[in-house]
């Protein structure tokens, strides 16, 4: 079963230049820009300019072109932030939340980029097995 995309998510509105946003980078395929509401010191969003809904749809569905784009585009903000361990960096945490159970608030595939600072557990307790 296909995965149906709604194009009026946000993150389609600011890709169709229809709202704002804080660009880091942007390339052919992949656009990166600071979170509206930051939870780190360096929190930034990477998404693919195509209609993906998760990361899974996105791995499966899009081109070749679309995901080395994407993951290259990945390591730019990463170093561009001075939070890339191959430049010396302290590191940083990359998460995708997807569906209900991801708790996954914008059906654009995006990957959080979050650090500048320690990121404590992966989870709460509360979800620990
Ligand atoms: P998620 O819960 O993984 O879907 O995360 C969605 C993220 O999008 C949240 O961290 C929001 O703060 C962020 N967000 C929502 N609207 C905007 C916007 N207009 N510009 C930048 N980030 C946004």
């Amino acid at each position: 079963m296909a995965i149906a995309y709604d194009d009026q998510n946000i993150f389609a509105k600011i890709l169709r230049g229809e709202i704002p946003n804080n660009t880091v980078l942007e390339t052919d395929h992949t656009l990166a820009f600071r979170d509206i509401a930051p939870q780190a010191p360096v929190h930034v969003l990477v998404i693919p300019k195509g209609p993906y809904v998760s990361y899974d749809h996105f791995a499966a569905a899009a081109s070749d072109a679309e995901i080395v784009d994407f993951n290259r585009t990945v390591a730019k903000v990463c170093a561009m932030l001075n939070i890339a361990l191959d430049s010396g960096g302290a590191g940083f945490r990359a998460i995708s939340n997807s569906g209900a159970h991801g708790v996954q608030e914008v059906p654009h595939y995006h990957l959080h980029i979050l650090g500048g600072t320690p990121m404590g557990r992966m989870v709460s307790k509360s979800v620990q097995a």
